[in-house]
């Protein structure tokens, strides 16, 4: 008797909400009617609601910031916690196992490739020394100086005390030229809080031995690492990560940290607009994207269509290779404490 009657309440209560809601415009007068407008989403694209809350450090705010275009905007600011997600393995320990992955720039069997044995002896050929006497790869921090002699397998470790922020713009803007996204360089953010990030480091353009070069980055088999400062970040969206394996003949390893998923929602961008796995809701590989992996269109979220780019199935890294939209300024768009 009770449950039915505080079923009544709820729904009579839904139901003035939904009324008060519907009046907003008239009532202006109402405070309560104001405060629910402050935090609606307006005109805003940033949604919380597809992001994963567990990982946030505090709660989403709306602050003004400055973007690339000089102008100043509101933006979204999220503040995660570093490292929430299972990573790696990275660095194969000798000659004859297996690791995770790495994008090679070097003369002999260049390419995105499993680090094993045929990496290591492309690498040899190509006068880099990553394997010792006794078959054991040489592996560097990068935090801990240079390289040794001869390069290394890069493999960084975490810190999991940093916090990481990130801006969005609320109410994305197009730009007037594509916005190209340079190694390394912030793309934007995943739902679970990973920064999305350029193209990782060149090996033959390292710091490594003497005459430079030879130090090779390792991503883990879902495209992602940790930066030398500790915080682990995606080259890939991961989501679509055993899709561009397969693309790329890659079979010795596969992503098992992250849910594989055709049409999932990926996270935001830096200029404001959503990322997507490599389909659309309906399943259909997009036909029309453009130069930034970029097309409007109705999402699930998105009822209503709106700008918004995909990940490649085939390319590695996968990201979108430049953005159309204003972004926050690089140094805002992302930073670390
Ligand atoms: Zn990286
Ligand atoms: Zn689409």
């Amino acid at each position: 008797m009770k449950k039915f009657r505080l079923r009544i309440l709820l729904a009579f209560g839904i139901m003035v909400s939904l009324v008060s809601c519907s009046n907003d415009d008239d009532s202006t007068n109402e405070p309560e009617t104001e405060t629910e407008t402050e935090t609606g989403t307006d005109g805003h694209v940033f949604k919380e609601s597809l992001m994963v809350g567990d990982n946030l450090l505090q709660e989403v705010s709306i602050v003004s910031a400055r973007l690339v275009d000089g102008t100043t905007a509101d933006c979204y600011k999220l503040v995660f916690k570093s490292n929430p997600v299972a990573n790696g393995p990275y660095c194969p320990e000798t000659e004859n196992d297996i690791g995770g992955l790495g994008v090679y720039d070097g003369n002999t069997n260049p390419g995105f490739q499993v680090m094993k044995k045929a990496l290591w002896d492309a690498m040899e050929a190509d006068g880099y020394d990553l394997v010792d006497d006794d078959g054991n790869v040489v592996i560097a921090d990068p935090a801990a100086g240079p390289p040794p002699s001869g390069g290394a397998c890069l493999e960084g470790s975490p810190d999991n005390d940093l916090e990481l922020t990130f801006l969005i713009p609320a109410e994305p803007k197009m730009g007037t030229s594509n916005d190209v996204i340079s190694t390394v360089e912030h793309i934007g953010v995943s739902k679970d809080g990973i920064p999305l990030t350029g193209d990782p480091p060149s090996a033959t353009q390292s710091q490594g031995g003497p005459g430079g070069g030879g130090a090779i980055p390792s991503l883990d088999p879902c495209g992602g690492h940790m930066d030398p400062s500790g915080y682990y970040h995606l080259h890939f969206g991961a989501e679509a990560m055993n899709e561009v394996l397969i693309s790329n003949d890659i079979t010795d390893v596969s992503c098992t940290n992250y849910e594989q998923s055709e049409t999932v929602f990926i996270g935001f961008a830096k200029d404001g607009y959503p990322i997507y796995s490599t389909r659309d809701a309906d399943g259909t590989l997009p036909d029309d994207l453009d130069e930034c992996y970029g097309h409007f269109g109705t999402t699930t979220d998105y009822p209503d269509g709106i700008y918004h780019y995909h990940v490649s199935s085939t390319q590695a890294p996968n990201l979108p290779p430049c953005l159309k939209g204003v972004a926050v300024n690089t140094r805002d768009a992302f930073s670390t404490n």
